[in-house]
C-alpha cells in the first residue's frame, strides 16, 4: 500500500489498482458495479468535500469494472 496526495495504490490480488484522488468525486458508482463488494468509501475527503473510494485489497478481483463506470477516470489497473 502507498499514497501520495494525489493518487492511492492498493496491492491486490490481481495487479496494482489506482485512485487519482484529485479527480474522485466520491459518486459511488463504482461501488454499485462491483459484484466482489470490494469497494468502499474511505475515510479521506477529497476535492469535492466528499469521502474518496477505496478497494480492500483481498476482495478485487482486478475485473475492471470499476474503471470502465467511472465518469471521471480516476481508476486505472495495471
Ligand atoms: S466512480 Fe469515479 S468519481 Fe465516482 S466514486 Fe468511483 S472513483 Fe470516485
Ligand atoms: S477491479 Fe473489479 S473487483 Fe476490483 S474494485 Fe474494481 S470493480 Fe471491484
Amino acid at each position: 500500500m502507498t499514497e501520495d496526495i494525489q493518487e492511492m495504490t492498493r496491492e491486490t490480488e490481481a495487479g496494482d489498482w489506482r485512485l487519482r484522488k484529485d479527480l474522485c468525486k466520491g459518486c459511488g458508482l463504482c461501488i454499485e458495479v462491483c459484484e466482489s463488494g470490494a469497494l468502499e468509501f474511505s475515510s479521506e475527503l477529497g476535492p469535492y468535500g466528499s469521502y474518496v473510494v477505496q478497494p480492500s485489497e483481498a476482495d478485487c478481483t482486478g475485473c475492471g469494472q470499476c474503471a470502465d463506470i467511472c465518469p471521471d477516470g480516476a481508476i486505472t489497473l495495471s
